[in-house]
């Protein structure tokens, strides 16, 4: 298994971190280490001192496919999630500044908090998403699939161009804006259209 993040693809937290609006789908792998599931806590580490929360919607994939077509690439998944990308903001810029991959900041143990999955049908149509972050029961990030740069099916055509993609593969489609820290004692909860899928508590 494994996990395709995209960056940079919501225009307002492109430009909150100054990053220009991508033309094409920013991706990044995650290991399956980085996962946390069923409301675990996550651990804040010792090698850095500012990490951020992102939420991000997650498509969980239920089809073998390579280079799918974006009209065909509804029915290679039928459930979608919600996560967390922390990111160790830190590290990412010292990486970035000198132009080397992310992983260390992004992709570290325990960096993508998973949450429960809802079925399509459950859920309005998949432009028009609703999904919030509250920390400490204040909400901080507030994002609809319809803002998204790339659509799930334009991610799907995309990254199955580069990788074969497999049943139970995940992707994480991006943040939207108000990303920010978080201390040890924090509690986030990420909804999808008001449902609670996800807690994470900061240890
Ligand atoms: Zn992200």
């Amino acid at each position: 298994m494994k996990i395709l993040a995209i960056g940079r693809n919501y225009v307002e937290h492109a430009k909150e971190l100054n990053n220009p609006i991508p033309d094409e789908p920013v991706i990044f792998l995650m290991p399956e280490t980085a996962l946390i599931q069923k409301n675990q806590p996550f651990f804040y580490p010792d090698f850095s001192s500012d990490i951020h929360y992102e939420v991000e919607l997650v498509l969980k994939i239920n089809k073998l496919g390579k280079n799918i077509e974006e009209k065909f690439a509804h029915r290679y998944y039928d459930e979608i999630g919600i996560g967390i990308d922390f990111t160790a903001r830190d590290l990412q810029q010292q990486l970035k500044s000198k132009g080397l991959p992310w992983e260390k900041a992004k992709c570290f143990d325990g960096a993508a908090p998973l949450g429960k999955f809802v079925a399509k049908e459950q859920l309005p149509p998949v432009n028009n998403i609703s999904f919030t972050l509250e920390k400490n029961g204040e909400l901080v990030q507030q994002g609809n699939s319809g803002m998204m740069i790339n659509s799930f099916d334009a991610i799907i055509a995309h990254v199955s161009k580069f990788f074969t993609l497999k049943i139970g593969d995940l992707i994480f489609t991006g943040t939207p804006a108000g990303v920010g820290p978080v201390k040890i004692g924090d509690n986030l909860v990420a909804k999808i259209e008001g449902k609670e899928l996800l807690k994470v508590p900061i240890r």
